[in-house]
């Protein structure tokens, strides 16, 4: 549990200037970076508050039912270019081998039926022999020509990603892909390359655009491959129909998760609760240096200039007596009195980034804010279903555990990997129209369960608004093993209600950044204004090209070295690691990219659409 706030010696306050204290607010990947980041300089203090009395870790967090059951809000993975994110469990001193499975490839699953698995690709063969100098792509012809290569394999080592991952994923024989449908997403090469993820003209002019406008109108994909492969992906990333994604996030968020490099699309999954694995050893950690101060169950309700002590100014109503350092004061709900510092980190998602500016007259008359009132929230929920055990089958593919006691028909449909992502519209279900969702066997994937007497299923849906607003959780979880026998292509009743031994729903609402058209203009860099400064996953879309866990590792990192440098730390642990560096292909096609747009008239907005996408639009709105 989080410790209680111990007040600062008075020695300080009384001898000398006392250090430079900051507030960093939530719990987060991102606040807990911050913290880590600022409190590497022993010359400052740093005081995290995070509203949650239950866990630490924000959306990632996890904690234990009555019945001392774990529960999550959702299971997250760690993809493979998450490379401050593996730093920062490898600084708290764990070993990543023991809290994080292996890289572990994903099922995929449409409205149609199966799609596809996508393979793991960044096997050490694959990478040292992945041709990205023209020594190695001899090299790989010359083995492609001898006898017994496996021509697929040799031939996708030659491409950039993810064409070598659309030619290794093994496609059911069930989705109706053809191979030109396949082919088709070629046409998005030139948006593709044309999108700068660091540059802010990029993303103004990707900005306004829907996904589904850039993929069908300039990308000339077919409809086939869109609601394959496309819309799955967008319902489970970005997390939205592509209507209502901006295209700059599809075009940031692929790259990120799937494009960037060989393998960007493996994922690791945490071999329990994140909260338990990492957040508390790091917890401990920050502790441990004794300029940390952490504090659960603190929400913090406004901030006001330091000015506000004289008088009647007071912070959300309490009266302010306040002393020592800072030019600002945050109060804590319940608090008598404010906290003073001198800088303060949000790290609060932007929903309730909005909510604390709408409570504090500070932050609402920032520039930086004026517009946070429109920023939107994706409405997520998790459901943990424990069943009866049926006879272990095993065998199984991918994660950290081969067997599983869920029934030998549900085990047989997730044999090759314990993790299924759904795109929108499965089943016919009304709750699924706009919703996708992840099925998950927990019992190949954490280890406390694979030692379990019971099978553990998890479905985490995404825009669930409909399915958040069903308060009985039993009817929750009803609907979700419907979803998953639907997805899964099993019988109803082989994942009937009547199995069900203990259910554990988490409904996130509006938790999740939303990037729908228009969201990049809304999103703010790391400095808000005087002494205020944020982090998370919607700040700074244009720098560090990451996303989610990693952006927020990142912005939190980046959020620290801006507050060190204003005021005047010098041991404050930032670097970052930067991006993946384009793949040789990728540099060529973003140099011809690069020219034609210097070429093309001021203003020319996105790249001329692929030649054959009007003829698709035509024929596709005459059916
Ligand atoms: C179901 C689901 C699945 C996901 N899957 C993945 C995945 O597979 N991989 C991945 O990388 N990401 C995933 N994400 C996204 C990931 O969780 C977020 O990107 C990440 O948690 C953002 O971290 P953060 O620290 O910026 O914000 P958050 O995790 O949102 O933390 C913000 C914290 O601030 C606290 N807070 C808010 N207001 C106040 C206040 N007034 N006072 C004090 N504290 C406050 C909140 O309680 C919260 O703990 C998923 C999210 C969900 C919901």
């Amino acid at each position: 549990m989080l410790h209680v706030l111990l007040p600062l010696p008075l020695s300080l306050a009384a001898a000398s200037p006392p250090p430079p204290h900051i507030v960093v607010v939530g719990g987060g990947w991102a606040g807990y970076t911050a913290a880590e980041a600022l409190s590497a300089d022993p010359a400052c203090k740093v005081t995290l508050l995070e509203a949650s009395p239950r866990a630490a870790g924000g959306l990632a967090g996890g904690w234990r039912t009555p019945g001392g059951r774990p529960v999550e809000a959702g299971i997250h993975g760690f993809w493979r270019e998450y490379k401050n994110t593996f730093k920062v469990i490898d600084d708290i001193g764990l070993d990543a081998d023991e809290v994080l499975g292996p890289f572990t490839p994903s099922a995929l699953v449409s409205k149609n039926g199966p799609v596809a698995v996508a393979p793991v690709l960044a096997t050490a063969e694959a990478s040292t022999t992945a041709a990205t100098t023209p020594d190695a792509l001899l090299e790989l012809l010359r083995r492609a020509s001898m006898p017994g290569a496996d021509p697929l394999k040799q031939i996708a080592d030659l491409l950039p990603a993810p064409l070598d991952t659309a030619l290794l994923a093994e496609f059911s024989e069930r989705s109706p892909l053809s191979l030109l449908d396949r082919a088709s997403g070629v046409g998005l090469l030139a948006c593709w390359a044309d999108f700068r993820q660091e540059d802010a003209d990029s993303w103004a002019r990707y900005d306004d655009v829907s996904a589904e406008t850039l993929f069908k109108d300039y990308g000339g994909v077919t409809d086939p491959l869109y609601d394959e492969l496309v819309a799955p992906l967008l319902h489970v990333l970005p997390m939205g129909p592509g209507y209502d994604i901006s295209a700059a996030a599809a075009l940031s968020c692929f790259h990120v998760f799937a494009l960037q490099s060989r393998g960007a699309f493996d994922v690791r999954w945490c071999r329990g609760g994140i909260t338990e694995k990492i957040f508390r050893p790091w917890q401990e950690r920050l502790e441990a240096r004794g300029n940390v101060v952490l504090r659960g169950g603190a929400r913090v309700s406004g901030i006001a200039p330091a000015g506000a002590v004289d008088g009647a100014a007071a912070v959300d109503g309490a009266a302010a007596t306040a002393t020592g350092c800072g030019g600002l004061l945050v109060q804590v709900l319940g608090d008598e009195t404010p906290l003073a510092c001198d800088a303060i980190v949000l790290a609060v998602g932007a929903t309730s980034a909005a909510r604390l500016c709408e409570s504090s007259p500070l932050l609402a008359s920032l520039p930086a804010t004026q517009r946070f009132g429109e920023l939107r929230g994706v409405t997520c929920v998790a459901v943990r279903v424990y069943l009866q055990p049926a006879p272990r089958t095993t065998g199984l593919l991918g994660g950290s555990h081969a067997s599983t006691l869920l029934p030998p028909a549900v085990a047989a449909a997730m044999r090759a990997s314990p993790v299924t992502v759904c795109g929108p519209e499965i089943g016919g279900m009304a709750e699924l129209s706009e919703a996708g969702f992840c099925v998950y066997d927990l019992q190949r994937m954490h280890d406390e369960h694979a030692a379990g007497d019971l099978a553990v299923l998890e479905v985490d849906f995404y825009r669930a608004e409909r399915i958040a607003d069903v308060d009985d959780d039993h009817a929750v979880a009803r609907l979700a093993l419907e979803a998953a026998a639907a997805a899964l292509g099993v019988p109803a009743a082989t994942l009937d209600p009547s199995l069900i031994v203990d259910v554990a729903v988490v409904r996130a609402r509006r938790a999740v950044s939303h990037f729908a058209l228009g969201s990049a203009a809304l999103s703010p860099g790391l400095r808000l204004g005087e002494g205020v400064y944020a982090c998370g996953d919607w700040v700074d879309r244009t720098g560090h090209a990451s996303w989610s866990t990693e952006k927020a590792v990142v912005t939190g990192r980046q959020a620290a070295a801006a507050v060190g440098r204003s005021l005047g730390l010098r041991a404050v642990d930032a670097q970052v690691i930067p991006a993946a560096e384009d793949t040789p292909q990728l540099a060529v096609l973003r140099k011809i990219s690069a020219a034609l747009r210097a070429a093309a008239p001021t203003g020319t907005a996105l790249p001329p659409p692929a030649p054959w996408a009007a003829l698709l639009k035509a024929v596709s709105s005459q059916r």
